[in-house]
């Protein structure tokens, strides 16, 4: 019996939460007294695979092919389903990222398993197998109980810190029947963000809206951004406008983020902007209306021009970090 764990990598190089998605595995597995068997999908070392031990896998599946180098979600599909009837898993772990959200329903309905999207905590095994999610845009949390004999999970990115261990993984190539028909869809371009941690691993978010006027501005959020060692983010009309790229938008139509420190500045706090961050540890708000609705969502507040506290804000981050030194 094991527990698969389906862990994405970018370009041959396992980042945080492939390493958290392992590190939750291990933890159900020792939960239900199972082993950890990590899937990987593509092209990578050896050396990349081997660290997938230290987070806790006992063996490594490896689907050495190339055409896995790009998400595919019918053979990523197929794949899965394959390494989940070879290694006996009673429950399958993946990312709630993008991948992980496109394949996880269809290999439930595959595997005739019940599905927990979006689970922010272990499973609870005392009394059948339940796992605690967001529900109604991260208001509010449900304890979902899976009934089926095999489970899948996909876990919110930053749910958890992540821990090494000492251990070691015996490696294993599967190789999986795949026909052209499981490639009927090909990435044709791709462009890559380069120099930044990605929102999605990103423990420290610096956002702004409109609250920021115009594009020429966003120098002093870069500033606090960089002074912090934080990844920007924007709100969905900053975006629109081409204030910013849209890959930085988060909320519903957006990304779903979970930094530890979310800073929003100029962002009214509208439901559709919440529902992808108000699961942030801690959010702090910057707004010049002591009115506005993002207040109730933060930890911390401050009302006042951003125009004035970010450069304030930035030179007191500097100041305490030359400090540090
Ligand atoms: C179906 C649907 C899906 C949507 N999805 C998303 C989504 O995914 N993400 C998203 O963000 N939105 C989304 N929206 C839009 C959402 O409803 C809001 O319109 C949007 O979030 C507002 O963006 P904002 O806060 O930047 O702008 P505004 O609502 O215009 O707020 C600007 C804020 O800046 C403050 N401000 C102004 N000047 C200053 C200053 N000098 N200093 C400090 N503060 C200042 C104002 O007090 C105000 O609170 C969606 C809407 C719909 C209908």
């Amino acid at each position: 019996m094991s527990v698969l764990v389906f862990v994405d990598h970018t370009q041959g190089s396992f980042k945080k939460k492939a390493f958290e998605t392992v590190n939750y595995a291990a933890e159900t597995a020792k939960r239900i007294g199972a082993e950890v068997t990590a899937l990987v999908l593509g092209t990578v070392s050896d050396a990349e695979l081997d660290l997938l031990g230290q987070y806790g896998a006992q063996k490594v599946l490896h689907v050495n092919d190339t055409r896995l180098d790009h998400f595919v979600a019918k053979a990523y599909t197929k794949a899965i389903v394959a390494a989940a009837q070879q290694s006996g898993a009673k429950v399958i772990v993946c990312s709630y990222n993008v991948s992980g959200k496109a394949v996880a329903g269809m290999v439930a309905m595959q595997l005739k398993a019940g599905l927990v999207s979006g689970a922010i905590d272990y499973p609870q095994t005392d009394n059948g197998f339940v796992v605690k999610k967001t529900v109604f845009s991260g208001k509010a949390f449900a304890h979902v109980k899976i009934n089926s004999d095999i489970k899948v999970i996909s876990l919110v990115p930053n749910s958890f810190s992540v821990s090494k261990t000492e251990g070691t993984a015996g490696k294993e190539i599967l190789n999986v029947a795949f026909t052209d028909a499981d490639f009927g869809v090909t990435k044709i371009s791709e462009d890559v963000v380069k120099g930044e941690v990605p929102l999605s691993e990103a423990e420290l978010v610096v956002s702004g809206g409109r609250g920021l006027k115009g594009p020429e501005n966003w120098g002093i959020l870069e500033d606090l951004g960089k002074a912090l060692g934080a990844t920007l983010a924007c709100s969905r009309p900053v975006a629109d406008a081409h204030w910013r790229p849209h890959h930085e938008h988060v909320g519903q139509t957006g990304g779903t983020i979970r930094p530890n420190l979310y800073v929003a500045v100029g962002i009214s706090g509208a439901i559709q902007h919440l529902a992808g961050v108000n699961s942030s540890k801690t959010i702090v708000v910057i707004n010049k209306d002591p009115e506005a609705p993002f207040f109730k969502a933060a930890d911390y507040g401050v009302v006042g021009d951003a125009f004035e506290v970010l450069p304030k804000l930035t030179e007191a981050v500097n100041r305490f970090k030359e400090n540090q030194h």
